[in-house]
């Protein structure tokens, strides 16, 4: 039977909400989002004797921290080429290091904090649905070597059959420093690090309104106010009214995932030899791994976040989007379906920064699992340093909607999504 249920979410204890930890009256850092970003902040926080509470809506790693497709990535969701004509050499190497530094902060935690989450460098494949699209790639790899010193190499459609058991793709590009994970092990991982570090964690503490008392901040949450002298805002994709400004600067979008049944050794053999983190060259992409022998596939099916019917509909188009990739698993029965919601800054790059003396970190753009964790880190050092200024991530314009059109409700995704469909037709 097909569960609307996050599949991960079976595969370990996930903090739960049963036994509140009261909330503190007075902390130095009100850290407002329960996920990667908000629980590495607080593990450096305390690291460094900080008194950091993490206040969380609903239970820790509710959010997008436990529901994505695990993959720890290389690079940015903007290629960058777009980001060196954009920003300049300076800023793009700053900012791909930063990048590969997100992967080695991830492999870090992991390994001190004992995470039991299955982390590993399998590498990821940028597979091409067009022979354009690998055309277009052909340059990629001296570009990315002389611009980047970073190695990355073209799989021609003739030796495909090598890393992928499908044969709709015209090539790929593999990077073989990504890595995969289970999100939700790490988020449940990262969490322990974060108290065993003195941090205070806080299910249930939504906030629903942030002033300011003199100097410091004062938060009303739904267990009562607290008082703190810094607050960082890791709201991600569920970015509210409360902090209104940044809102404004985050579309939330939809994603969606199924999980089939374990399937066979060797069909799992067949499907992904290396057990690579693959995602496809299209708009409306599709991205897929393997967990546990089973196929997790996800994809943009819905740009509307998660409701009852976007995750219903998403079942049905995604089953039909896999079984055209592999239809070796026409007949395999799908057992979970679940979405979750990914935030996109309007230039598609994150953001760091302080707006009104509030700290944040938003826009990942589904490029969130290693960079959350490492802007939650470097966000909170700078916090300790009492200045963002220098980080690499704060030195670009986080923009406001074109004309301004926009208040917190995207109403112009269904827009969006036929318009990257017929990029998708035409491109
Ligand atoms: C389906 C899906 C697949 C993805 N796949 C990948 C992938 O393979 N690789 C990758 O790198 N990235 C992926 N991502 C993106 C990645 O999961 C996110 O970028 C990352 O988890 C963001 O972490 P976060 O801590 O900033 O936010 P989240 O984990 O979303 O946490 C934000 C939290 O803030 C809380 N909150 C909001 N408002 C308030 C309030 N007023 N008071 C208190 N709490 C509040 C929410 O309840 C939520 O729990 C995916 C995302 C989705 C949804």
């Amino acid at each position: 039977m097909l569960k609307k249920q996050i599949y991960w979410h079976t595969t370990v204890q996930m903090p739960d909400a049963s036994n509140l930890t009261p909330l503190p009256e007075k902390v130095d850092v009100a850290i407002i989002g329960g996920g990667y970003t908000g629980l590495s902040a607080a593990r450096t926080l305390a690291k460094n004797g900080v008194k950091a509470a993490v206040l969380e809506a609903e239970t820790i790693g509710w959010g997008a921290s436990s529901r994505n497709g695990g993959m720890v990535l290389t690079g940015l969701k903007v290629g960058m080429k777009i980001v060196l004509k954009k920003y300049g050499r300076e800023i793009a190497r700053r900012l791909f290091q930063c990048s590969l530094d997100s992967i080695d902060t991830v492999e870090r935690i992991v390994k001190e904090e004992l995470i039991d989450c299955g982390f590993a460098r399998h590498g990821h494949l940028l597979a091409t649905n067009k022979p354009k699209h690998y055309d277009a790639l052909k340059d990629e790899v001296e570009f990315m070597q002389k611009e980047f010193d970073h190695d990355v190499r073209l799989i021609p459609r003739a030796e495909q059959h090598e890393e992928i058991g499908s044969a709709i793709y015209h090539g790929a590009l593999l990077d073989e420093l990504s890595g995969g994970l289970n999100p939700a092990q790490y988020v449940a991982g990262l969490a322990g690090a974060a108290e065993r570090a003195g941090a205070t964690l806080h299910a249930r503490a939504r906030v629903n309104k942030l002033g300011r008392s003199g100097k410091r901040f004062v938060l009303e949450t739904e267990r009562g106010l607290l008082s703190a002298e810094s607050v960082f805002v890791a709201t991600s994709g569920y970015t509210g009214n409360v902090t209104r400004k940044l809102q404004k600067k985050v579309i939330p979008i939809g994603s969606f995932i199924i999980a089939t049944e374990k399937l066979s050794n060797d069909l799992v053999k067949e499907l992904i030899p290396k057990n690579r983190m693959i995602f496809d060259y299209k708009h409306y992409l599709n991205y897929f791994r393997l967990w546990d022998n089973r196929m997790i596939f996800g994809g943009r099916a819905a740009f509307f976040p998660e409701t009852s019917n976007t995750i219903q509909r998403s079942a049905e188009i995604l089953q039909r989007e896999m079984t055209q990739v592999y239809p070796q698993l026409k007949n395999a029965r799908i057992e979970y379906v679940w979405g979750g919601t990914l935030d996109f800054a309007f230039d598609m790059m994150t953001h760091v920064g302080e707006l009104d003396g509030i700290y944040y970190s938003l826009g990942y753009a589904g490029h969130g699992v290693a960079m959350a964790t490492y802007l939650g880190r470097t966000v909170a050092e700078a916090m300790l340093k009492g200045s963002i200024k220098e980080h690499p991530f704060a030195s670009f314009p986080f923009p406001d909607a074109p004309l301004g059109l926009y208040n917190g409700f995207p109403w112009f995704l269904p827009f969006a999504g036929a318009w990257h469909r017929i990029l998708d037709w035409v491109d």
